[in-house]
């Protein structure tokens, strides 16, 4: 009998991947899939913001009702999950506790790319009215990329909804193909 070569599904699947991929990065076809599927896909992007469901303390009631009928933050596209794999977007608010601080990194790697990060008030800013504490980390920026700041103690659900709009406009203007990055 001779040798036989086998694949587990699951090896089949990444090699095949990965030589589709290399084959479309590499040749004309990828930017040519890029120049055809780019504006649709960052117009999807920025029209369906998937935010981590994540709050700590009290700046996590106003995220709450930003989604609520007054403000209705839905009306942007933006939809919370409950995993960071089905997330674009950590919405931290809240201090972060250095015993918090692995399980929240973790949380963002966890996350597909690309990803943003909004720090929501003073307290995921700097710490807030803990920033001496011993147990609180000075801002959320210290262990994570951080793109949209929003100050307030608390801060206001139309200030949230405020950062969403300029991360849309963010996300609009830094307009990249899937295959290519260009
Ligand atoms: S910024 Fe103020 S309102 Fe928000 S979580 Fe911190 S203490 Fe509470």
């Amino acid at each position: 009998m001779g040798n036989v070569i086998a694949f587990r599904s699951k090896d089949f699947v990444k090699w095949a991947d990965g030589v589709l991929e290399g084959v479309l990065r590499r040749s004309p076809i990828g930017s040519g899939v890029d120049y055809l599927t780019k504006d649709f896909f960052n117009w999807a992007t920025r029209n369906s913001i998937y935010p981590l469901h994540f709050g700590i303390m009290c700046c996590a009631l106003e995220m709450a009702v930003a989604s609520a009928p007054r403000f209705d933050a839905q009306r942007f596209g933006v939809i919370y999950r409950s995993t960071p794999r089905q997330c674009d977007v950590l919405l931290v608010n809240g201090p972060v506790s250095k015993k918090l601080k692995p399980a929240l990194r973790r949380l963002y790697d966890q996350m597909p790319g690309p990803k943003w990060v909004i720090a929501m008030g003073e307290c995921a800013i700097s710490g807030g009215p803990f920033y001496n504490s011993y147990s609180v980390v000075p801002g959320v920026d210290q262990f994570i990329p951080v793109d949209i700041y929003i100050p307030g103690c608390p801060a206001r659900p139309e200030a949230l909804i405020d950062a969403f709009i300029k991360l849309q406009k963010m996300i609009k203007e830094n307009k990249k193909g899937l295959l290519t990055g260009k």
